[in-house]
């Protein structure tokens, strides 16, 4: 793949091999930077890998964050993506990623710049994809503002630290919180393969984990988001208490709150389901208007 001669479904093909990205990496000087999460795939079987489980098509544009020298990108090129728009922070590899775009006329916009202030909306009129090798440290935030545009976007395959796959996806149990539940409200999340440390360039000190979230059609259950913050932000702040007790530092009538939505008292928040806390979060909206002056 990172020879970029196979052929694409959309139909634009380079005339030539495309250099090795090792090649682009030492020609371009990029060395990675630690303070912007560079950790790179220069294997082209994983990023293929990574690419064909983003299923990208002719019909949909694609959001990737981060393409760095380029690896998932020509994945993603050579699995049939029609039109890509990158978005990386760092101008070295946005030189390098303009060659790139070069030998794809028409598939490959890079725009140089902070995927944190970048609206997806821009990215194409119609639903997109988003497919990314996260930057670590901004990762949750960038998926948590992906969530709140949910409507625009009908995936994202996505690579974090194992230990948040493993929090985005968890039904109870200590690792399920504030962020399994948003993203389980949204969207159905699965888990789908691990990489190791050793794929990357350099080694990050963990375990990483491809991801996809697809968003519902509707929301899993009926529930105002800020109400739904409050209530999971309340019952996992002290999750090993009973909700009784965890509820208090939101309201001072945790009873009527649990009795509303029909929950034990005696529950902890790691056994709830998702459409728990959204009856929770449906009775203490309706609380919080009865108590407004
Ligand atoms: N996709 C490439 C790969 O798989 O080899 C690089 C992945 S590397 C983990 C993360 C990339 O995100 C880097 O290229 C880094 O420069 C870029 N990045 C970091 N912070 C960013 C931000 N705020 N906005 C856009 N790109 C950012």
């Amino acid at each position: 793949m990172s020879g970029g001669g196979a052929p694409d479904a959309a139909g634009s093909e380079p005339e030539s091999p495309l250099a090795p990205l090792s090649a682009v990496i030492a020609r371009h000087g990029l060395r990675p930077r630690r303070a912007l999460g560079q950790h790179f795939l220069l294997d082209p079987g994983l990023c293929g890998r990574i690419a064909r489980a983003a299923r990208p098509d002719a019909a949909s544009a694609i959001l990737e964050v981060g393409p760095g020298p380029g690896g998932l990108t020509r994945a993603l090129l050579a699995a049939g993506a029609a039109r890509i728009v990158a978005v990386e922070k760092d101008r070295r590899c946005v030189a390098a990623l303009q060659e790139l775009a070069a030998r794809f006329p028409g598939r490959l916009e890079i725009v140089e710049g902070d995927a944190l202030a970048f609206d997806v909306a821009s990215v194409a009129p119609a639903r997109i994809g988003i497919v990314a090798n996260l930057p670590y440290n901004i990762g949750t935030r960038l998926l948590l503002r992906w969530l709140d545009r949910a409507e625009r976007i009908d995936s994202m395959t996505l690579m974090f630290q194992k230990e948040v796959a493993v929090r985005l996806t968890a039904t109870g149990g200590r690792d399920y919180g504030g962020l399994s539940v948003r993203a389980q409200w949204l969207c159905d999340c699965e888990r789908l393969f691990d990489v190791s440390p050793g794929s990357f360039q350099p080694p990050p000190a963990v375990t990483s984990t491809v991801v996809r979230l697809v968003p519902r059609a509707e929301p899993l259950a009926p529930a105002e988001p800020d109400a739904l913050d409050d209530v999971t932000r309340a019952a996992f702040g002290q999750r090993r208490k009973m909700l009784r007790s965890a509820l208090r530092r939101l309201t001072r009538d945790p009873h009527a709150l649990l009795e509303g939505a029909g929950i034990a008292p005696e529950a902890r928040a790691e056994t709830l389901s998702v459409a728990d806390f959204c009856a929770l979060a449906r009775t203490w909206a309706a609380m919080r208007r009865a108590e407004e002056p």
